[in-house]
């Protein structure tokens, strides 16, 4: 499921598919066995999906999409601006925009980030602004930037450019540019994951 499960009609739907599943079960061992799952084998992070029992029926490792799904994006007040951020690598360079000269963060550059719910959204808005194809690799990491007026919850994903782009920096050239301060915390969280 490539939705915010956080969100309450997400919830309905998987209500609805583990009402179908224990139909005719013990649905109270059911619950026991998936809190046990959860908790020793199929973690937040690092799932162990070389020993999990039912890996043969779960299309995320099938997919290769462990470390991605699933999307759990909770939102607590209106006024917080949520995005996914992109952390998109090609080879050893980063793909970077540079703000306009209007707005909160002008004329600093920092990673595409797009108010959406999901990273397989941002693939599509990514694709719309730029023609550029990318593929999610991992979750980063959840960032959490406050300025005077808003907070800004930045969830950063990371992905792979397909092809070559003149938005691309070296790591070199990034230490170079004025970037925002928000952006540097999410350019650390992405250089921890990348070896450059
Ligand atoms: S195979 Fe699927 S259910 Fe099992 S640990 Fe990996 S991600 Fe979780």
């Amino acid at each position: 499921m490539e939705d915010n499960i956080a969100l309450p009609k997400t919830m309905k739907q998987i209500q609805a598919i583990g009402d179908e599943l224990v139909k005719g079960v013990n649905a109270g061992d059911f619950n026991q066995a998936i809190m046990d799952l959860g908790a020793t084998i199929c973690r937040p992070k690092n799932p162990a999906c070389e020993k999990c029992p039912i890996r043969s029926h779960c299309l995320a490792s099938q997919q290769h999409r462990q470390d991605v799904l699933p999307i759990n994006i909770k939102k607590k007040n209106n006024q917080d601006i949520h995005y996914i951020t992109g952390g998109i690598y090609y080879q050893d360079q980063l793909y970077l925009i540079k703000n306009g000269p209007d707005g909160l963060l002008a004329n600093l550059y920092g990673c595409p980030q797009y108010a959406v719910e999901s990273p397989y959204t941002f693939i599509e808005a990514f694709k719309e602004d730029t023609g550029l194809e990318i593929d999610v690799i991992d979750h980063v990491k959840d960032i959490k930037h406050v300025f005077s007026h808003r907070t800004w919850y930045m969830h950063v994903y990371l992905f792979r450019l397909n092809s070559d782009s003149k938005s691309l920096y070296s790591k070199k050239e990034i230490d170079k540019l004025p970037i925002s301060t928000a952006h540097v915390k999410v350019l650390k969280a992405i250089y921890s994951c990348l070896e450059f």
